[in-house]
């Protein structure tokens, strides 16, 4: 097993929001197993490194990413070769590790498959957190068809992110294939979609034994769901149903607050889709029912993260792009500071975000047991948050699972 030491480290610690200077940290194969301030006697065949003036940081959590929605045009992209898209999917996702990513949640795409291919080391990437197809009501925002088109191809190898169900029959048989499939997590619209082609932003979506239904059997399988929605109505709904986290939440307004509390539930905003998709929008790359319902949602994206973040909501980090927009993921960092703290942005991508994967202590943190997700960063994050967004320049080493995917010390 290799056997990696870091001396003279500056440990960034996200939950107080500090650097603990002069540290070693011992990793062995994939586990940080020893952090602390002496120097243990390395063994011969020990890797040393050496960090003095650099910071080091457990690796990022994105919670909210669509690596296989591969293309601006998802309709047309489901009816692709999976393995087509699965080859243009390997590039995003090494992408996303290079941005130091080394854990994503996908919340619509992604499945066993690309989860497995990274996981056995057939393309460089983050570990994935999959939830398969995405569950969407007839006419909802999932439901990826021009209202001109009836023909929907229900083969679950169609590279389409949506599944179909109405009924709580159907949306039971839903879930259980996604669970059948190991899914993480079950991802439904709770509301209409900015990108969809039929439904208002402002709907709500399933019915509400629709949505007990989903949760009763995502709980039977020790998972939850995640939702997606903008308003508060279909927010709230949600939440009363049982929905773990809220994806987005751009209309959210004061009701909605006591009810995360209540359920303890996550929020994960999603700002920079919306400013990639307006810059998309003037460069004639969206469908013009895109345009219209973006306005709705854009200019509340910030307003809804400060009433987040000034009501100690737990809130993760997500950035909801696709296509061509990944190369826009770091950019969340610096949207987030207009209302953020940056050790609050810090935590979000870290230790919130392990909470909701549910593995605190093994993700998001450097600390003895955990997985070795180490990036070391040529400045301090704390102090100034876009030393994120530089990876060419500032991000030195990343390293996930104890293995290196860069190393310019
Ligand atoms: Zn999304």
């Amino acid at each position: 097993m290799q056997t990696t030491i870091f001396r003279n480290a500056a440990i960034l610690d996200p939950v107080e929001g500090r650097l603990v200077p002069d540290q070693t940290v011992v990793v062995e194969g994939d586990r940080i197993i020893d952090i602390g301030s002496s120097q243990p006697t390395p063994g011969r065949s020990a890797r040393l490194i050496d960090l003095a003036g650099m910071t080091l940081m457990p690796g990022l959590i994105d919670c909210h990413t669509h690596p296989a929605v591969v293309d601006m045009d998802v309709t047309g992209m489901a009816e692709w070769s999976p393995a087509y898209v699965a080859a243009r999917a390997a590039r995003a996702l090494s992408g996303m590790l290079q941005r130091g990513f080394t854990t994503i949640r996908d919340v619509g795409g992604g499945d066993l498959g690309l989860a497995r291919a990274v996981d056995e080391g057939y393309f460089p990437g983050p570990r994935i957190f999959y939830g398969g197809k995405q569950l969407t009501q007839t006419g909802g925002a999932g439901d990826w068809r021009s209202p001109s088109r009836q023909v929907y191809d229900t083969s679950y190898y169609a590279p389409a992110i949506g599944v179909i169900c109405d009924g709580v029959s159907e949306v039971r048989r839903a879930v259980r294939e996604e669970v059948r499939r190991g899914a993480h997590h079950i991802k439904a619209y709770l509301s209409g979609a900015v990108d969809s082609p039929s439904d208002r932003v402002d709907s709500t979506q399933f019915s509400l034994e629709e949505l007990r239904a989903m949760v009763e059997e995502a709980t039977a399988a020790n998972i939850y769901v995640a939702g997606h929605a903008y308003t508060s109505r279909a927010i709230n709904r949600g939440l009363e149903c049982g929905v773990r986290t809220i994806e987005h939440g751009n209309l959210m307004d004061e009701s909605s607050i006591p009810l995360f509390h209540q359920y303890q539930a996550f929020y994960v905003p999603t700002i920079v889709t919306y400013h990639a998709l307006a810059r998309a929008g003037q460069q004639g790359h969206l469908h013009g029912h895109v345009g219209a319902k973006l306005l709705d949602v854009l200019d509340h994206a910030t307003g809804a993260l400060e009433l987040a973040h000034r009501s100690g909501l737990r809130i993760a980090y997500g950035t909801d792009l696709f296509a061509d927009l990944h190369d826009r993921q770091l950019e969340e960092f610096v949207l987030r500071s207009e209302v953020q703290p940056a050790d609050a942005i810090i935590r979000s991508a870290t230790t919130v975000g392990a909470e909701l994967l549910g593995m605190t202590g093994k993700l998001g943190t450097v600390s003895a047991g955990a997985y070795a997700d180490l990036l070391v960063i040529d400045g301090d994050p704390l102090a100034d948050i876009r030393t994120l967004t530089t990876p060419e320049t500032n991000l030195k080493l990343i390293m996930k699972q104890g293995l290196i995917f860069k190393n310019d010390l």
